[in-house]
C-alpha cells in the first residue's frame, strides 16, 4: 500500500496587513519538503504525525510531499499556494491507495480562492476520483460544502487552546483506513448556523463551546465515527465564515444528519454567549492597577486585538500607551514585533541609552487605521538571537525563533522587541531575554488564549484590554462584504429563529 500524507495549514485573517509568503511557512526558511516534511512532523503532536504513525503501523509506503504551517496572517500568496497544491497533486497523480491531509480549514488565497482547502480537495478528487481522502481540520475551520463533498472523512480538534491535533488526525485517519479495508462506509453530514462566534468565547473548557464539544463527544459515544463542532474563524470576510458542524456515520446518512442538527441547535441556543462584550480601555487599565495594588501582581494585561495568533500585526502600542499614561510600573511587555527598532538597539548596544519609536510601523488599511509608533526613552537591557525551547505544557520541546531580539527598559516597562511575530505561548518569550515574568507587577501580552496554560498559573489576575487591531472582537471595526447575511450578531434574528 502507498499513502500520500501532507500538511498545509494557514488561518487567514483577510483584514490583516501581515503578508503570508512561501517563507512564512515553516520555523525558519520556508516549508519542509519530501523527507524533510516527514522529519519535521514525525513524533510531534500535529495531525500529520498521527497519519504517519497509522501508515507505519500498516507497513505502507509513505510519500510526504509537504509540511507547511504558518502563523495566522493576511491572504496567502497565490504562487506559494500553487506550488503547495502542485506538490500534493503530483504525489497523488503518481498513484496511491489513500490520501491523508493535515489542513486548517480557514485558508484564503490572494487572487485565487476564498476556500484554499476546498479548492485543493476538488483538484485531488478530479485526479483520483476513487482514492479515499482523510482530512483533519483546526477547530477554527470555516467549513465549506466543497471541502465536505471532496473527501471521505473529516475530524477536527475538540480543544481550544488546541492540544488534541494528534487525536484528530488519528480519528480521521482511522476512518479512512477502515474504509480502505472494507470495514466501514463513512458518510458525512455538515451544516452551519448564521453565527459569527468570537474566538474569545470559544474556550472549550467553558460554556458555550464546551456544550457543543460535549454533544459531539456524546454523538461519537453513541456510534458515530466522528463528530466535530467548529467554532470557525471570524476575521475572514468570506461567504462561509462562522460556526459549523461535521459528522461522519458508518453508512447511515440520516444518523449523521440528525447528530449534526442536534449540535447546531445547541450552538444556536447559546448564540448570545458566543459574543464577547468588553469595557473601554481606560477603565480596564484602571481596574488592572487596582488589582495590582491589592495583590502585588502579576496582573495580565491582555491586548487580544493585536494577537498574532489571530493574524494581527503584534506591533500596536495603544495598551502600553494608556498604561504609562495611568502611571503603571513594573510592566513587562512581550513580544512587540519591530525589526527596525531591534536594528537600532543592536546598533546602540547593551547598556546604551536610546530614544526611539517603537511599534506602530504597520498600517491597517482594511480597518482604516494608520500605524501609531510610541516614542520611548530607555536603556537597551539585552540583545539575544530570540531563540528558545518551549518548556510549558503546550508545544513542549518546540524550538522557537523570534528573530533578533532586544529589550528596552524605560524604567516603568521592560519591552521585548523582536524581528518576527511570536505568540506569548511560553515564558521563554521573557526568560530568553533575561526577564523573570513572575516578578513583574504587570505582564502585557498580545494574546487571547495561548497565554492561559503558561501565564494564568503565575498571575494574580487578568484583564482583557480592548484596543484597536485586526484581531479585535469589535465587529464594528470590520467591513464585511462577502460574508453571507443575515448573520448573528451583525444582524437581528427576530424571535431567535434562524
Ligand atoms: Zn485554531
Amino acid at each position: 500500500m502507498k499513502f500520500v500524507i501532507a500538511q498545509m495549514q494557514h488561518e487567514t485573517n483577510t483584514f490583516s496587513p501581515v503578508p503570508t509568503t512561501w517563507e512564512a511557512f515553516g520555523g525558519k526558511g520556508g516549508p519542509a519538503l519530501g523527507r524533510a516534511a516527514y522529519e519535521a512532523t514525525k513524533g510531534t503532536r500535529v495531525p500529520m504525525a498521527a497519519f504517519l504513525d497509522l501508515a507505519e503501523a500498516q507497513g505502507a509506503e509513505i510519500v510526504t510531499p509537504l509540511a507547511a504551517w504558518a502563523n495566522p496572517s493576511g491572504p496567502v500568496d497565490g504562487r506559494a499556494y500553487d506550488r503547495f497544491c502542485e506538490m500534493i497533486a503530483d504525489a497523488v497523480s503518481n498513484g496511491c491507495d489513500a490520501v491523508f491531509l493535515d489542513l486548517h480549514g480557514a485558508m484564503v488565497v490572494a487572487e485565487r480562492t476564498d476556500d484554499g482547502e476546498g479548492t485543493l480537495l476538488e483538484k485531488l478528487r478530479e485526479i483520483a476520483p476513487r482514492t479515499p481522502i482523510a482530512v483533519s481540520l483546526d477547530l477554527h475551520a470555516n467549513v465549506t460544502d466543497r471541502m465536505v463533498r471532496n473527501c471521505d472523512a473529516i475530524a477536527g480538534y475538540k480543544t481550544y487552546p488546541h492540544v488534541d491535533g494528534y487525536e484528530a488526525g488519528q480519528l480521521a485517519g482511522s476512518i479512512v483506513l477502515g474504509a480502505l479495508h472494507g470495514k466501514v462506509k463513512p458518510v458525512m453530514a455538515w451544516g452551519n448556523v448564521p453565527l459569527l462566534a468570537q474566538t474569545l468565547r470559544q474556550n472549550t473548557d467553558e460554556s458555550p463551546m464546551k456544550d457543543c464539544v460535549d454533544a459531539a463527544r456524546a454523538a461519537e459515544k453513541s456510534g458515530l465515527l466522528a463528530a466535530t463542532a467548529f467554532g470557525g474563524f471570524q476575521m475572514a470576510d468570506i461567504h462561509d465564515a462562522g460556526l459549523s458542524v461535521v459528522t461522519v456515520a458508518d453508512g447511515d446518512k440520516r444518523q449523521a444528519e440528525d447528530a449534526c442538527k442536534t449540535i447546531l441547535d445547541i450552538a444556536w441556543r447559546h448564540k448570545e454567549q458566543f459574543i464577547y462584550r468588553g469595557e473601554p480601555l481606560e477603565q480596564a487599565i484602571a481596574r488592572a492597577k487596582r488589582a495590582a495594588d491589592e495583590t502585588g501582581g502579576p496582573i495580565l494585561l491582555l491586548d487580544h486585538a493585536d494577537n498574532c495568533a489571530s493574524g494581527a500585526n503584534q506591533d500596536t502600542m495603544y495598551v502600553l500607551k494608556e498604561a504609562l499614561r495611568q502611571g503603571l510600573t513594573g510592566i513587562a511587555v512581550g513580544p512587540v514585533r519591530d525589526p527596525e527598532a531591534v536594528g537600532k538597539m543592536i546598533e546602540a548596544g547593551v547598556g546604551a541609552s536610546v530614544t526611539l519609536k517603537v511599534g506602530g510601523k504597520m498600517d491597517m488599511p482594511a480597518i482604516k487605521l494608520k500605524g501609531e509608533p510610541l516614542e520611548l526613552s530607555g536603556v537597551v537591557r539585552a540583545i539575544t538571537d530570540g531563540e528558545y525551547t518551549i518548556t510549558g505544557p503546550q508545544f513542549q520541546g518546540m524550538r522557537c525563533y523570534m528573530g533578533r531580539t532586544a529589550v528596552l527598559d524605560t524604567g516603568a516597562a521592560e519591552i521585548v522587541v523582536t524581528e518576527r511575530n511570536q505568540e506569548p505561548w511560553d515564558r521563554g518569550v521573557f526568560t530568553s531575554a533575561g526577564i523573570d515574568p513572575s516578578r513583574k507587577r504587570f505582564l502585557l501580552l498580545k494574546s487571547r488564549m495561548y497565554f492561559r496554560p503558561v501565564f494564568a498559573p503565575i498571575a494574580k489576575g487578568m484583564v482583557f484590554c480592548d484596543s484597536l487591531g485586526v484581531g479585535s472582537s469589535d465587529w464594528t471595526l470590520f467591513d464585511f462584504r462577502k460574508l453571507r447575511r443575515p448573520i448573528y450578531p451583525l444582524d437581528e434574528f427576530p424571535g431567535g429563529h434562524r
